[in-house]
């Protein structure tokens, strides 16, 4: 097989990252960015043969475009419950007319300068065992909001290590 050389190549939204271990199947595999700030990876021959040109989001905006309302970032669609969570933990840190920004911003809890980036802080999330019936905990109540210092609990969970912090 020839050995392909992709790498820093564009196909539509995706950006050749590097190259990653072949697929059981002895096929090369690439971790691509797409415009949309997601990463992914897909092997060489889709890439090459124009059957992957997007993180999965150009079909998804095609299926739903009728739908899609001015002014929404495709990225925002595919997961719309975890952009509320990070929208709302920017704000609690960030916006003292916020309700509660006295327990985080008030008292000095940041969000980590990497999650300012809503697909940094995605590519943790989906990582790091996110799913839409999880909330994000900080596993020292005292720290701030960063991948080192933030896990994903059930609202149970959430709400009984609220009651043993009180
Ligand atoms: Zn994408």
């Amino acid at each position: 097989m020839l050995a392909l050389q992709l790498e820093g190549k564009v196909f539509k939204r995706l950006t050749v990252i590097k190259r990653l271990e072949n697929t059981i199947q002895g096929q090369s595999r690439w971790l691509c960015q797409c415009s949309c700030g997601n990463t992914t990876n897909t092997v060489g021959a889709k890439l090459t043969s124009g059957k992957t040109v997007s993180c999965g989001c150009l079909g998804l905006e095609n299926a739903t475009k009728a739908k899609v309302k001015h002014g929404d970032a495709p990225f925002r669609k595919e997961h719309p419950k975890l952009y509320r969570i990070w929208c709302a933990m920017r704000n609690r840190c960030s916006n003292p007319n916020r309700s509660n920004y006295q327990y985080y911003g008030g008292k000095g809890v940041t969000v980590c300068p990497e999650w300012h980036d809503y697909a940094a802080f995605k590519t943790w999330a989906l990582a790091n065992g996110y799913a839409d019936d999880l909330e994000i905990d900080r596993i020292d109540s005292g720290g701030d909001y960063s991948p080192d210092n933030c896990q994903w609990i059930t609202g149970f969970e959430n709400k009984s290590r609220a009651h043993r912090r009180a």
